[in-house]
């Protein structure tokens, strides 16, 4: 047979007009509509030209390629046509797991942001004036409510204040980074703000408190050491440019052993008798006592504003089980500052942002916990786990399909509790003729993906941070693993 010269080859290839006119590829057009398979055909035939520029194809290889042309195409508009971000199923039992989105929403967080845009709303209209209105205000009414109910419940003074104001405002912004960068801004530029060298933290991707306090213009003053400060080397360091004390978090490391840390309250002491406002970086700010999950230790939002702090700043995403926010809440005088600060209005959310975070605040208010999946979750117990794990092992246990329950733990992830763990039982899966990360690998090809995770040789799937409703898709993965 004479070798083919690449023109020959090339000729072999039909026109886009002409595969549009093939009675298969018309068919994806009336379900795809033209533009999405004009472009795949297009791609697909450049990718062959490509193919026999290179010398990769001859004459035999063009005419395969050329059988199984309308299947390249369809493949082609599917890939072309499908999202990018997609669920996933979370089995790693990472509740507020930062690379697959943290906190779930709530069914009514959904159902809010739906409502709230799909067609206009008075996001920043009083409907009963006829005039501008704020957008904050819509969130800022709940958060007082769910701020100040707890003082006056806890018959505790109100957030102690050297001037008059002694309302809790809180404002909203993209998300915690943004919160920070605001209140330092707003605070501090040009001064000082004091900080304990155990808390200039880095949080994942690229928060470090030393890069956000130079982007707000104010100057940080370390002090202590990394394992001890006293609340003496506060009262040392300060001076006519302090602005600010700051507190933060340490959301994902633990400092053990010789150390040494002020009590909040004796930090809020120290800045009120010299008169200077108190932050603190919350990080994972909870309005929910996790003290009921068996986790002790963590702060909530009211315990840093009953010990006095001036102004907090959150995530919505994180405990609070809502969509991605930064949250300021504190100060009356201190909240309307930044919120006159130009770069309020930059760092400013969106109406699906508000409608989302009104409903979960809304399921706070009605104490309706169940209702926020991160919530859910975190209340979940090691027994209904269990049972769960052990329904899936026996629908999924076979000759090649090894799946045991083990006990382990769950954590709760960003950057709330480090240290904390809530009991589990693990589903150990392993596969004959399968490493554990090409089993972990063949679960994230499923339909939806599912993560899992990969310790010791062996992958463990956590059904706590999994729906159950998505048991039954898990069972069908697995199933499928032992064909
Ligand atoms: C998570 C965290 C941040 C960053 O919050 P984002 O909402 O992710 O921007 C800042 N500070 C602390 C202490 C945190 O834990």
């Amino acid at each position: 047979m004479p070798v083919s010269s690449k023109a020959d080859l090339y000729r072999k290839l039909p026109s886009v007009d002409e595969l549009l006119r093939n009675a298969e590829v018309t068919a994806i057009v009336s379900r795809e509509g033209q533009a999405a398979v004009t472009d795949a055909a297009r791609t697909v035939l450049a990718r062959l030209r490509a193919e026999i520029s290179a010398a990769r194809l001859d004459a035999t290889g063009v005419d395969l390629a050329l059988s199984g042309l309308t299947g390249a195409i369809e493949r082609q508009v599917r890939r072309s046509t499908s999202f990018s971000l997609r669920p996933v199923i979370n089995a790693t039992g990472v509740i507020l797991h930062t690379n697959l989105g943290r906190a779930p929403l709530a069914a009514s967080a959904l159902d809010h942001a739906r409502d709230a845009s799909s067609g206009y709303s008075n996001l920043e209209f009083d409907v009963e004036t006829g005039e501008r209105g704020k957008r904050d205000v819509h969130v800022d009414r709940l958060f007082r409510k769910l701020l100040d109910v707890a003082r006056v419940e806890a018959g505790l003074r109100p957030v102690p204040t050297q001037s008059a104001p002694t309302e809790t405002s809180t404002i909203v912004v993209n998300n915690n980074a943004a919160a920070v960068l605001l209140a330092l801004n707003t605070l501090a530029d040009g001064g000082e703000v004091i900080v304990s060298r155990g808390e200039l933290v880095e949080i994942g991707g690229s928060f470090r408190i030393p890069d956000v306090m130079a982007k707000s213009h104010a100057v940080l003053r370390e002090v202590g050491t990394t394992n001890r400060t006293r609340v003496t080397d506060y009262e040392r360091a300060i001076n006519e440019k302090t602005r600010l004390l700051l507190r933060v978090h340490r959301s994902n490391f633990e400092i053990t052993g010789f150390t040494e840390q002020p009590g909040i309250d004796e930090l809020s002491a120290l800045a009120h008798a010299r008169n200077i406002p108190l932050m603190e970086d919350l990080g994972s700010g909870s309005l929910f006592d996790l003290n009921s999950v068996g986790v002790s230790g963590e702060p909530g939002v009211r315990d840093s504003l009953q010990a006095g702090v001036d102004v907090i700043s959150y995530s919505g995403d994180k405990l609070l089980g809502g969509p991605q926010a930064g949250i300021l809440s504190g100060r009356s005088d201190l909240i309307a500052r930044m919120r006159a600060n130009s770069l309020f209005r930059a760092l400013r959310v969106d109406k699906l942002t508000y409608a989302a975070l009104e409903a979960t605040l809304l399921a706070y208010a009605k104490r309706d916990f169940d209702a926020i999946p991160a919530l859910r979750m975190m209340q979940l117990s090691e027994n209904e786990i269990g049972k769960r794990a052990e329904a899936v092992a026996g629908k999924t246990r076979s000759a090649k399909l090894l799946v045991e329950m083990v006990d382990g733990e769950s954590v709760i992830g960003g950057g709330a509790a480090p240290s904390a763990v809530l009991p589990t039982h693990l589903l150990a899966v392993s596969c004959q003729g399968l490493s554990a990360d090409e089993l972990s690998a063949r679960l994230r090809a499923a339909d939806p993906p599912i993560i899992a995770r990969v310790e010791e040789g062996r992958v463990l799937l956590d059904l706590r941070t999994v729906f159950a409703a998505q048991d039954e898709v898990v069972i069908v993965a697995l199933r499928h693993l032992a064909e």
